[in-house]
């Protein structure tokens, strides 16, 4: 089969990431790709069986490979943790979607923050946006502190950046959106004060996909997955990803990959895989739903404001229109519901489709409310200082009907706002059960 992408002759001289003045040099950049989006999704890094010509690729579940002679294995691989063919495949699929040269898989998102922290030496400076994954706000401040690396917090990095570079610092990590206030970051910006200090660029897509958004045409350096979400889309894998373009970031990421052992089964390659074969089709659906209950959360007397990069009155539209396909949303959004925490918390027991359950990203719509639930372990002064109030609550569209879920969330809202009204002693205004 002809190859979908096509690769650039490896160069004899391997490319350092910084010259001399410490800046960084642009490592040399992914083959444009010579199929678009969904060609790439079904088909990069599906290759038949050669064996067989099985159209799918086999389970390989085998930890060791045969040797002819002492350090002669038969095909390219010896023992499974370092590599194997369906980690191979899976790799090869994502770099292919984040426009990458190279891609690792790990086994969960967490386990691809905690390895590329850990390619940092004891002493460096990390700086982060404020609101961060939950798990990522913890490794930053109660494991990565431990073996020597600081991460300070910005809730404006793009206006901090500058002033908050010191000569120590070797990583920016932004996440956008974020989590779950849908706040964007403008990556180009980030990037080009970063590079002019030596300073890599990571950015956390998990929740756009690599469909909506890919992060290294912004000028990152290096994207992160939490593979569990959209790519694998099915709410049954846990696993991570990183792609770069470097040659000197495969080359320690890869033997950090080996070294520290975080790496996922060949079988939950396989599924991810599979997964990710229709993540044009269930992004694009999830944006599309995300929008269409925006709009009516938005048009509703009974919610005070409505996160969601996808919508006109958006701070953040610029950037989205600049950074995602087509301008488009994505399939996340919180919103803040009159009444305060009970009312969020009603809300998500009256919904009927959306289920409440923490998570993101698969095809079951899911509701869920951070301050109670996935933001709880931040105390309550810097969660309100990020917009994480009592009353908010987070959705992850999924790919069911739209119609359907404007509805549902429609009349979990009357039925938790009207709740609040009779509680307090006043009579619901809207009159509705
Ligand atoms: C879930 C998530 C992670 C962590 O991924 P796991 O696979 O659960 O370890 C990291 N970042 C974001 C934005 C996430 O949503």
């Amino acid at each position: 089969m002809a190859p979908l992408v096509e690769h650039v002759s490896p160069s004899p001289l391997r490319r350092q990431l910084t010259n001399e003045d410490g800046c960084i040099q642009t490592p040399p950049r992914a083959p444009s790709p010579v199929h678009n989006f969904g060609t790439l999704a079904v088909h990069a890094g599906a290759h038949p069986d050669p064996s067989t010509g099985a159209v799918i690729a086999p389970l390989s579940l085998s930890t060791t490979f045969a040797q002819t002679s002492v350090g002669k294995p038969v095909g390219q691989y010896e023992y499974s943790r370092s590599s194997n063919p369906n980690r191979d495949n899976f790799e090869e699929a994502i770099a292919a979607l984040e426009h990458a040269r190279f891609a690792l898989a790990f086994s969960s998102g967490s386990a691809t923050t905690a390895t590329i922290l850990q390619s940092l030496a004891s002493g460096s400076h990390v700086i982060s946006v404020s609101d961060v994954y939950g798990g990522t706000h913890r490794y930053f401040t109660k494991v990565a502190l431990a073996h020597g690396v600081k991460v300070t917090f910005s809730p404006s990095i793009e206006l901090d950046v500058e002033s908050m570079i010191r000569p120590e610092t070797k990583l920016i990590w932004i996440e956008s959106p974020s989590n779950p206030t849908l706040s964007l970051v403008d990556i180009r910006n980030v990037a080009t004060v970063a590079h002019q200090h030596g300073i890599l660029v990571v950015v956390d897509n998990t929740f756009l996909s690599p469909y909506v958004q890919n992060p290294l045409d912004h000028g990152a350096d290096i994207v992160v997955h939490s593979v569990t979400k959209y790519i694998n889309g099915h709410s049954d894998v846990v696993m991570g990803v990183a792609a770069f373009n470097s040659d000197e970031l495969k080359e320690r990421l890869t033997f950090l990959q080996n070294a520290i052992g975080a790496v996922p089964s060949p079988f939950d390659c396989w599924l991810a895989h599979r997964g990710l074969k229709t993540l044009h089709l269930r992004a694009r659906e999830a944006s599309i739903n995300a929008t269409a209950v925006a709009k009516a959360l938005e048009a509703s007397p009974n919610v005070i404001a409505v996160n969601y990069p996808g919508l006109d009155k958006s701070p953040y539209r610029p950037i989205a229109l600049k950074q995602h396909r087509n301008g488009m949303g994505g399939g996340m959004l919180s919103f803040r519901v009159k009444g305060g925490h009970e009312a969020a918390e009603k809300f998500c027991q009256h919904t009927k489709i959306f289920v409440l359950a923490e998570s993101l990203g698969g095809v079951e719509s899911l509701c869920e409310v951070p301050s109670a639930m996935t933001h709880a372990g931040i105390p309550r002064d810097q969660r309100e200082s990020i917009g994480v109030f009592d009353d908010l609550v987070r959705l992850s569209c999924g790919v069911e009907d739209s119609a359907d879920l404007v509805k549902d969330v429609l009349q979990a809202i009357e039925r938790s706002v009207v709740g609040m009204k009779i509680t307090n002693g006043v009579e619901g205004v809207n009159g509705t059960t």
